[in-house]
């Protein structure tokens, strides 16, 4: 009979040996704290990421010994564990790291530190108080790079749907929505907004003597002028072949008058070498503000144009207002 008893003490001590070998080799970190927040148990992961043994970290105080956590905020995390007698998540989107464990995979070795989510866990005694807490901490550095690369992709894509590849300005279907924007924004709020259309003068003229390239620089200088004269609600984009649109937020027709005399001067000074041969080009204008008759976007584009074509009518190198 002892036998029998002695089997079913012997299974129990394996499964305990087993247990303890386990939580020591998981690749998860184990870490159980006291009341006051001293360690008593530090398993095999977070002496390696570590550098510090359990023997020698064991029956210290947590926050003395790594004084870079954020303890006061941990500590209102584990007193709430230990108030509402359940468990609570740290994510490593809220906070990248509690350990300060260095990256050493190879594969997302362009982290230099170990992403973790942790979760704190309420223990038990036997009485069935709880006593203790523990800290189960997972690295999820793969995850949290896959995720923050696709992150960043995505805000490429998104920035390079909105650009016009030659002249990195907004693109005609982008800007055609910020032009809608500002549209509803006059109707809501009744703001003073202008739009300014221009178009090079004789550009067929340039690309037929200097070739195709040169007038692809010259769009590239005009388009870079045009950047460097806006303010940071303005909003320029590329509506054709050398063609712009920029929406002056804020700003009666004087004032974008006053805005496309100066562009216009500006442009009308500047000079591009292609292959040793000095080009000059000059623009035309034409500017129309939002008026409270106008019923949708269009109208306000299409008299806009309207403007720039008496503009190219009365001899170019002008800017006509739309009254
Ligand atoms: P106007 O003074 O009346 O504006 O005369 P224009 O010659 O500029 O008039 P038009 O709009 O008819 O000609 C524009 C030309 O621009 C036609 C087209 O071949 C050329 N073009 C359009 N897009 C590009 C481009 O991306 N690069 C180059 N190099 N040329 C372009
Ligand atoms: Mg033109
Ligand atoms: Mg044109």
């Amino acid at each position: 009979m002892a036998t029998d008893q002695q089997a079913l003490d012997n299974s129990a001590m394996n499964e305990l040996h087993w247990l303890i070998d386990m939580v020591q080799t998981i690749e998860v970190g184990l870490v159980v704290l006291d009341r006051d927040y001293n360690i008593q148990l530090w398993n095999g992961f977070m002496e390696n990421h570590s550098g510090v043994s359990p023997n020698s970290i064991k029956g210290k105080n947590l926050f003395e010994q790594f004084e870079y956590l954020p303890a006061k905020w941990l500590k209102q995390k584990m007193e709430s564990v230990y108030l509402l007698q359940n468990r609570a998540f740290i994510s490593w989107e809220q906070r990248p790291f509690i350990f300060e464990f260095k990256n050493y995979r190879p594969i997302t070795g362009r982290a230099d530190f170990m992403y973790q989510n942790v979760t704190l866990l309420p223990l038990s005694s036997l009485t069935g108080e709880i006593t203790h807490i523990s800290m189960i901490v997972y690295d999820v550095t793969d995850v949290a790079i896959n995720k923050l690369q696709l992150k960043s992709a995505n805000e490429r894509l998104e920035y390079l749907s909105q650009i016009d590849g030659l002249t990195q300005l907004y693109n005609r279907r982008y800007w055609e929505i910020c032009l809608q924007r500002e549209f509803d924004r006059y109707a809501r709020y009744g703001n003073e907004t202008s739009l300014v259309m221009l178009d090079i003068d004789h550009f067929k003229a340039i690309n037929d003597t200097y070739g195709h390239q040169a007038g692809d620089r010259v769009i590239q200088n005009v388009s870079h002028i045009i950047n460097k004269s806006l303010r940071e609600t303005d909003c320029a984009g590329r509506y054709g072949g050398e063609e712009f649109g920029v929406i002056l937020a804020n700003t009666p027709a004087a004032n974008a008058l006053f805005f496309a005399e100066r562009l216009r001067k500006k442009i009308e000074q500047s000079e591009i070498m292609y292959e040793e041969q000095l080009i000059k080009v000059t623009i035309s204008l034409g500017i129309c503000d939002i008026k409270a008759d106008m019923t949708d976007c269009d109208i306000w584009l299409a008299q806009a144009d309207q403007a720039l074509y008496q503009a190219k009518e009365a001899g170019r190198n002008c800017s006509i207002t739309q009254e």
